[in-house]
């Protein structure tokens, strides 16, 4: 029997890993949510939340519950039973959101997208303009699907929206690409974003938000689905959130100041830049074991493949979830499995929120030996490629020291 020793790299693909300043702000006694302290500690936080989803426009509730919650909450306050909403397919979290509106009593028409390509505005656009009575009341589209680790495009599929003309709303499930890649509320459109604490925000899960433009703060006032918890109206006062339906989530509050402080540090540019640079190194890596018929990119196209997870897809015959039990019993590296239809066929390397360059070389390095162990063809020589992509050239001037 292995005893494991030494660190867990953690490569799921959320909740993903908590910084030691953010588990060290949480660690604090309780405070009375009401006092002055907190309640500007709050409204900070939700208002620098706007910035991360580039919006002036919008702005942020925040609840205590997972991604889950805040799906529940969109739904319940912008519709009523028997609206239509239409869904383009992107996996298993986008049939999730869809499962949510259906329970809700919501009518959903499903744009499908065949298994492997990204949603294809002019999909979109088709079923808006055979709507000519204006019956769909909103699309619903997830940014990076993390079943598939693929990013969809929701500029396009705004711009679609427009050519169109219909007045749908937009509602995006940001949850796996929030402060992981760039999402522009404002500049795309969205009426409604929801996001989750546990992947590129580095917090534990149990913190959710949503954020709201005009249009659909509108929608929540006339619509008639039945809520309580989630309800907007209890919690927003002159377009912002002045309290909880129950007990806020202060220990995630306390986290997130210093979360933000962290991006803030780094810039959210170079935040991005940071997971596109990890990203990239792991699609070397797995073209690298793919060469000569091994496990591929999920996504084909590569324009799409998300920059804070990777879903690999095992050679038919093969069982990915072999390679993630080797993985985390013998090396201890923990790899997300794949979901619904997709569990034993991918498994997925979660490339998200605090993570430098030797982690994710650690991580490789284990994997290539799993696969080996597994018996999954595979070449060698990833880890080298995402060497090869990380290499800096010759004379890069190093940060500046901190002394
Ligand atoms: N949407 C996406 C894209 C997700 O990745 C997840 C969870 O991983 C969810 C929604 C659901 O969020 P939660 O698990 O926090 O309820």
């Amino acid at each position: 029997m292995t005893v494991p020793r030494g660190f867990q790299f953690f490569m799921h693909p959320g909740p993903t890993n908590i910084p030691h300043r953010v588990l060290m702000a949480m660690a604090r006694p309780a405070v009375d949510f009401t006092a002055p302290e907190f309640v500007a500690s709050r409204d900070r936080s939700l208002e620098r939340m706007k910035g991360i989803l580039k919006t002036t426009k919008g702005f942020v509730i925040a609840y205590a519950a997972s991604g889950n919650g805040a799906w529940d909450a969109s739904i319940a306050n912008l519709f009523s039973p028997g609206d239509k909403v239409l869904v383009p397919t992107t996996g298993y979290f986008a049939d999730r959101w869809a499962t949510t509106a259906r329970k809700y009593g919501l009518e959903v028409e499903v744009v499908p997208t065949p298994e492997r390509r990204a949603v294809d505005p002019e999909a979109v656009a088709r079923h808006l303009a055979a709507d000519a009575k204006g019956a769909i009341k909103a699309v619903m589209l997830v940014q990076n699907e993390t079943a598939t680790g693929m990013r969809h495009p929701v500029a396009e599929v705004r711009a679609a929206m427009d050519r169109v003309g219909h007045p749908a709303l937009y509602l995006v499930d940001t949850i796996s690409s929030l402060a992981s890649y760039d999402f522009r509320m404002d500049e795309w459109g969205v009426d409604l974003v929801v996001g989750g604490s546990q992947k590129g925000l580095m917090l534990p899960p149990g913190m959710s938000f949503t954020a709201i433009d005009g249009r659909a703060w509108e929608a929540a006032q006339s619509a008639r689905n039945p809520r309580r918890y989630w309800d907007w109206r209890e919690v927003v006062e002159d377009g912002r959130q002045v309290r909880f339906c129950g007990t806020p989530p202060m220990a995630h509050f306390h986290g997130l100041e210093v979360a933000l402080d962290m991006i803030e540090e780094e810039g959210l540019e170079n935040v991005f830049a940071r997971h596109r640079r990890l990203a990239d190194a792991t699609r070397a890596c797995v073209r690298a074991w793919g060469r000569g018929g091994g496990p591929e990119i999920f996504p084909l196209d590569s324009e799409f493949a998300s920059d804070s997870l990777t879903a690999v897809l095992v050679p038919a015959g093969h069982d990915a979830d072999r390679v993630r039990a080797i993985a985390q019993d013998r090396y201890s590296v923990a790899l997300g499995r794949g979901l619904g239809e997709l569990q034993g066929r991918v498994f997925r390397i979660g490339h998200m929120g605090d993570l430098n360059e030797p982690m994710l070389l650690g991580a490789l390095a284990a994997i290539e030996l799993a696969l080996a162990e597994a018996g999954v063809p595979h070449a060698r020589g990833g880890v080298e490629a995402a060497m090869d992509a990380l290499r800096a050239p010759a004379g890069t001037p190093l940060a500046a020291a901190a002394d």
